[in-house]
């Protein structure tokens, strides 16, 4: 490859973010670009924390530019919109970008366009930095909020807005319980904690259509709703499966290196990949901890050296924050919570900020 290889980072997830400064201190001559729809990227860990008001929304987004410049990036504002592995170019909403290496991090979309008026009158929580905008904007003049969607996501940002605007949240959950991927002791202390924050949870239920002031339900219930959010039914961009090997449900399928199988010199990570031998489920820690093996991959494909696999943890830690400045810790089945687990994660996450917004 040549001495200033081209190298391309479709979306600024965080696993870019983190594998960036890497990348650009071993190839100090690489030609490295970072394009992202927005100038900034939110961070989803303090993202529940903005909505409950206990942070400023930029101290919870990445400012793009200025960690490009730092590592002597060139950001383009754009969207990607397809690439072609053989012509080595990607198809953009800023034009053709050609490249030598590039790595796919852009995440899973959280639209409910399928349901009627949802375009119009809803906003999805991905991509977490256009939510964060109008969640900003709506606290102008609040009003009654529904979140649809009963997992981790959804319940933590009922919590967070119930905390914020007070007992005015419906969590409408299309199966038969919410947050049904945590264990039932930390489930029970969840649903008892939404039920004592007026939160009020509709479980067995389908959205039949969003009005700019009410959601109606199949059953015909109407729930006025100043906000309507999604957080549920995250999708990868439909592009991926057009152009990458995929999954049934259009996750780019990648080797223990990170590297798009059949596609030498193409990686994917985060949400929008699926490691073959070993899927997780998708959560940013485990986007993060692909960072610096991505950053060492691709500098071993421009260097032409072999690559070295990444080990995913089998468990990891979830901090759930729970509205006011407390947390639930789940590790393995076993749970805590209290106000130290919330000053706990908020040392986590303000530390990754520092680090990661170098
Ligand atoms: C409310 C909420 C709270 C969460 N809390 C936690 C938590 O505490 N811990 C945890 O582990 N996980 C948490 N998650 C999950 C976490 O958000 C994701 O797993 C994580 O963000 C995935 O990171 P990523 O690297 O895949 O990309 P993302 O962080 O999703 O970023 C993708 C980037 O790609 C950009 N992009 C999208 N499409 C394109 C395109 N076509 N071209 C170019 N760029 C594009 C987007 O603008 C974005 O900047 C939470 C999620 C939500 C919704």
């Amino acid at each position: 490859m040549q001495d200033a290889p081209r190298i391309l980072l479709i979306g600024a997830g965080h696993a870019h973010l983190v594998a960036l400064p890497d990348i650009r201190r071993r190839l100090p001559d690489a030609q490295i670009t970072l394009i992202d729809p927005s100038p900034f990227a939110a961070y989803s860990g303090m993202l529940p924390g903005v909505v409950a008001g206990h942070y400023e929304p930029d101290q919870a987004r990445f400012d793009l530019s200025w960690i490009a410049q730092r590592n002597g990036a060139r950001l383009v504002t754009g969207k990607v919109d397809g690439i072609d592995p053989k012509l080595r170019q990607a198809t953009t909403t800023a034009g053709r970008m050609g490249f030598d290496i590039a790595s796919v991090d852009i995440g899973i979309q959280g639209d409910l366009r399928q349901i009627p008026g949802f375009v119009e009158h809803g906003v999805a929580v991905k991509p977490l930095s256009r939510f964060a905008e109008r969640w900003t904007q709506f606290l102008e003049n609040p009003g009654p909020v529904t979140i649809i969607g009963g997992g981790v996501a959804g319940v933590e940002l009922a919590l967070a807005a119930a905390h914020c605007i007070g007992p005015h949240v419906t969590l409408i959950e299309k199966g038969p319980r919410v947050v049904p991927e945590l264990p039932s002791a930390p489930r029970r202390l969840l649903l008892e904690l939404l039920a004592e924050r007026g939160v009020t949870v509709h479980i067995k239920s389908t959205v039949a259509c969003i009005l700019p002031e009410d959601v109606i339900l199949a059953d015909r219930t109407r729930i006025a709703s100043d906000l309507t959010i999604a957080a549920a039914g995250g999708q990868p961009a439909p592009w991926l499966a057009r152009c990458l090997p995929c999954d049934a449900q259009g996750h780019a399928t990648v080797g223990p290196d990170l590297q798009v199988t059949d596609c030498p010199g193409i990686f994917a990570v985060g949400d929008c990949a699926v490691i073959l031998d070993a899927p997780r489920p998708k959560a940013g820690v485990h986007a993060v901890r692909q960072g610096p093996v991505l950053a060492r991959n691709i500098v071993a494909v421009a260097q032409g050296k072999a690559t070295v696999p990444h080990k995913p943890q089998k468990h990891h830690l979830k901090i759930v924050s729970l509205g006011g400045k407390s947390g639930l810790a789940i590790w393995r089945g076993a749970h805590v919570a209290g106000p130290w687990v919330w000053r706990w994660k908020d040392r986590i996450d303000r530390r990754f900020m520092a680090r990661t917004g170098r």
